[in-house]
């Protein structure tokens, strides 16, 4: 349930509501945004009488949320949540091109490619150092070596580094990265998810391969209850009948994702369309749909890359294709 106060409702009266609605055993959120006040109540809101509440002077509104994901919904937070890193914002009005290999492979691959795309406009570095391969016998990635050389990268470069963590127990090896990614293989690995909860770092939580809109939100959710708020959902492509691409992009997960939550939504074309020819138009469509950002792989040599090749971009293509990032999203009111 969420209770709409009416704007000239002062702090008293605030916590006298507050008081009286956690009466009932609910636990009430308190969101006072620029337009405004609402207040979120979640638990087993059943005993409590809705009219009663709007009966109330300074209520001006109440509504029975049907969602289950309540910290996510965009009904309990109206306004968009801006997440800050290290200067930057991601959401509201703010344009995000995240860039960068599928997997550190090298200090020279790593630092090459940061460079090059940070000449050609991106805002931030992205690397795999614990890699998900579909076979065991695939490149599993540099692991711990992987982030010490993204930091070398950040140092280098000045950009802010994205990179999946795997497990719970890597967790204290990401003490310096500066947003955590989950990959579409773990969205719904509760216990990580659980435990990035208790940590303050930006989470960027990828769509799993086959999972519902509802079900990324609740993973958000779960991330939201232990107490971080800061969630970058991406929309990375989903597992189709179509097999001429590597995944199908949802485009309408876009504007529905934007609709349903507060949070900022970033879309991946490499992962969505596997193949470098679509990482352009599929950029470009999102932004025009409502994306906060991208992320996209950019390799210095991507026919000897250790993973993703096909799907990567050569530092030049990446260099084109960003001059009409930028003007899509100028044009649709974004800053990059
Ligand atoms: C990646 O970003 O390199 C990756 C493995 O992505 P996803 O989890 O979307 O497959
Ligand atoms: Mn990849």
């Amino acid at each position: 349930m969420i209770v709409i106060l009416k704007q000239q409702t002062n702090g008293e009266q605030i916590d006298e509501m507050v008081k009286w609605l956690s009466s009932f055993d609910v636990k009430v959120n308190l969101v006072q945004g620029t337009q405004k006040t609402i207040l979120g109540l979640i638990g087993d809101t059943t005993k409590i009488d809705i009219e009663s509440v709007k009966a109330k002077d300074i209520v001006e509104n109440v509504q029975r949320i049907q969602e289950p994901y309540k910290n996510a919904n965009r009904k309990f937070h109206p306004d968009d949540t801006i997440i800050e890193v290290e200067g930057r914002q991601i959401g509201g009005n703010s344009f995000n091109v995240i860039a960068g290999p599928c997997s550190v492979e090298s200090e020279e691959q790593i630092i090459t490619t940061a460079k090059a795309v940070k000449n050609a406009g991106a805002t931030m570095l992205r690397g795999g150092a614990f890699k998900p391969r579909t076979s065991p016998y695939a490149f599993q990635g540099l692991r711990a070596d992987g982030i010490e050389l993204l930091l070398a990268a950040k140092k280098e470069t000045g950009l802010p580094i994205v990179t999946e963590i795997m497990s719970l127990s890597h967790i204290d090896l990401f003490a310096d990265v500066d947003i955590i990614q989950v990959g579409a293989r773990n969205m719904q690995n509760f216990e990580l998810l659980k435990e990035l909860g208790h940590s303050k770092k930006p989470i960027l939580l990828k769509r799993g391969l086959a999972n519902t809109l509802e079900e990324l939100l609740m993973s958000a959710e779960y991330i939201t209850a232990g107490g971080n708020q800061n969630i970058i959902l991406c929309e990375r492509g989903i597992r189709t009948f179509e097999p001429k691409t590597r995944n199908t992009l949802d485009i309408s997960a876009i504007p529905l994702l934007k609709q349903l939550s507060h949070f900022p939504v970033v879309v991946d074309p490499s992962h969505a369309a596997g193949i470098t020819t679509l990482v352009e138009p599929l950029s470009l469509a999102s932004i025009a749909c409502g994306a906060d950002g991208l992320i996209i792989e950019v390799h210095n040599d991507p026919k000897n890359a250790l993973s993703d090749g096909a799907q990567s971009l050569t530092p030049e293509s990446f260099e084109k294709i960003m001059a009409k990032i930028k003007a899509q999203a100028t044009f649709s009111g974004k800053v990059l």
